[in-house]
């Protein structure tokens, strides 16, 4: 199917990143609009109404957070944040501002275009996805609540369990913070309870990932939240 190529809006303030992204972008066929400040990255995706938005935190005239509450308040389009490694609270803002996901910097060519993908895919495919997980050995049925094997054996989770990955599985591939599963397992009021996660987190892994140690779908994002992973 050929399409006319799709836009991503790049809002960073470094001309020599944006050149890289410029570049990296190109060659996966996106059209690339740039913008030096959160002004004007605001203007440019009404102009433009891009694809996506890979969006900056630290930006010269206004945070980048600020961009992202500005675009939510009229569009869905997949926001992607760039952000330096040590700046957790401000992925979490940004995550919590609306932005689907973050690239943390400095990042490689297949980080970027495997992140822009998953959040591409994620807006064509939303509400349909993640009724069904491939999830190491186990073939999770979200709908009807079954976990088995090839073999026909059966995993037994509990309601609690199932809501976790079912939330998980609605972000697939990107990443959910503490908050939001918190608010959305346990309800409003549990917000600040990062135990309950980290405790249900462990049982999942120690009943799906074949090595609970070194899990490979059920990832932890330091002082973020969690992702499970999308594969193939
Ligand atoms: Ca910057």
């Amino acid at each position: 199917m050929t399409i006319a190529s799709r836009a991503v809006l790049v809002v960073e303030d470094e001309p020599q990143l944006r050149r890289v992204l410029r570049t990296l972008l190109e060659l996966e066929n996106f059209r690339v609009i740039e913008a030096d400040s959160a002004e004007r990255g605001l203007a440019e995706a009404r102009t433009h109404k891009p694809d996506l938005l890979i969006v900056d935190l630290g930006l010269p005239d206004r945070d980048g957070t600020e961009v992202i509450t500005g675009v939510r308040s009229w569009s869905r389009v997949p926001i992607i944040v760039l952000s330096a490694r040590t700046d957790e609270s401000d992925k979490v803002a940004a995550l919590d501002a609306g932005a689907d996901d973050y690239i943390t910097k400095p990042f490689g060519a297949r980080e970027l275009s495997a992140r822009v993908q998953v959040a591409l895919r994620h807006t064509a495919s939303a509400g349909a996805a993640g009724a069904t997980l491939q999830i190491g050995a186990w073939r999770v049925d979200l709908q009807a609540r079954i976990a088995r094997d090839d073999s026909g054996g059966e995993l037994h989770l509990t309601p609690t369990e199932y809501r976790l990955l079912e939330v998980l599985a609605q972000h697939i591939g990107l990443v959910v913070t503490h908050r939001t599963l918190l608010q959305q397992v346990w309800g409003p009021g549990s917000a600040q309870q990062t135990h309950y996660l980290r405790v249900y987190m462990k049982q999942l892994r120690s009943k799906l990932e074949p090595d609970p140690a070194r899990p490979r779908w059920l990832l932890t994002e330091t002082g973020v939240g969690y992702r499970l992973a999308l594969r193939e």
